[in-house]
């Protein structure tokens, strides 16, 4: 076993195959020689996927990003990294070469790239092949925060609760306290740079084999592949944390706002809106019981069918 993984490891590093590896916090642990000279790193490096990205684009090398806000893009795209467990895609080299990518990503969080150069291949064709791909993450994509929307939420979800899926899990809905009497006090544009700052701040906290998106205004839905309620409140009070400590308005730097979040654990059979709902009604709870806090769904299981 260890011949064939020495074996690999020396032909990773003479195949033009470009070949890398981030653990699950997204932090490159392994890149193949091809891989260190296209996104420039040096060897023992372990830069995380974001870190690469911001310094090649600074000095224009490396793939080539089209976006007037690096930092932007970096939290639109970080919202769907890795997120299903395969993908391929086109993308072109600072250099001029184009890569036909694959992203392929273990339970454990774990994501393979492998890169083939294709520059020679159908580029007549390219322009229809990019405007899919583009096409695609708008369609994933909400517009107002960049990060994940209601439609590639929900799709997460249906991986979670879907038979051959990982097993349990939790989802959890997050929504905005007194949003509306902030909108009537701070006008609309507040409410919305407040809404950036809320999908910002989650987004950084959200593992690579979770998903965080906005399902509804000041709605939003993580979800938490075989994760059990303990640890999904924990990681739910992290979040309450770091959001009340948040000043997103700096012509009001005394504002602060909270946000309340109902958390619902998958059961077998159920539906998508069977453990939607739950996480919804905890949610109302923990608006009842005050705000700024958890709730989570305490409902008992129906009757197994069949019994009685
Ligand atoms: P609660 O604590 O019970 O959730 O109270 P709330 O005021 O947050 O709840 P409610 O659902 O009554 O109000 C939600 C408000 O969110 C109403 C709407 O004006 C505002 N809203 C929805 N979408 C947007 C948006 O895109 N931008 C802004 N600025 N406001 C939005
Ligand atoms: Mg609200
Ligand atoms: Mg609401």
């Amino acid at each position: 076993m260890s011949e064939i993984s020495d074996q690999l490891l020396a032909l990773y590093e003479t195949t033009p195959v470009l070949v890398a590896a981030y653990d699950a916090f997204d932090r490159l642990r392994y890149a193949n020689a091809a891989f260190r000279a296209a996104f420039h790193v040096e060897p023992g490096e372990a830069p995380t996927w974001a870190e690469l990205m911001r310094r090649n684009h600074r000095m224009g090398r490396g793939t080539v990003v089209n976006t007037p806000d690096m930092e932007a893009w970096l939290v639109s795209t970080i919202s769907r990294r890795g997120k299903e467990s395969y993908r391929a895609f086109e993308t072109d080299l600072a250099d001029g070469r184009w890569l036909l990518m694959t992203e392929a990503v273990s339970a454990d969080g774990w994501m393979l790239c492998i890169a083939s150069e294709i520059t020679s291949f159908r580029p007549d064709e390219r322009t229809v092949r990019q405007d899919r791909d583009l096409a695609l993450r708008a369609a994933h994509t909400d517009d107002l925060t960049g990060i994940s929307n209601r439609r590639f939420v929900t799709a997460r979800v249906g991986d979670m609760l879907a038979p051959g899926g990982p097993g349990g899990g939790c989802l959890c809905v997050l929504d905005l306290d007194n949003f509306k009497y902030i909108n009537d006090r701070y006008g609309h544009q507040a409410g919305d740079v407040i809404l950036r700052d809320f999908a910002t701040r989650i987004n950084g906290q959200v593992r690579r084999s979770d998903c965080f998106g906005r399902v509804g205004g000041e709605e939003f839905v993580l979800v938490l592949p075989a994760t059990g309620v303990v640890e999904a409140e924990l990681i739910v009070e992290r979040m309450l944390a770091v959001v009340r400590l948040s000043r997103p308005l700096p012509q009001r730097p005394d504002f602060a706002y909270t946000f309340s979040a109902g958390i619902a654990e998958a059961r077998p059979d159920d539906s998508f809106s069977d453990i939607y709902g739950r996480a919804d009604r905890a949610l109302y709870v923990a608006k009842m019981e005050g705000r700024n806090r958890i709730h989570v769904d305490d409902e008992m299981a129906p009757p197994a069918a069949g019994v009685g």
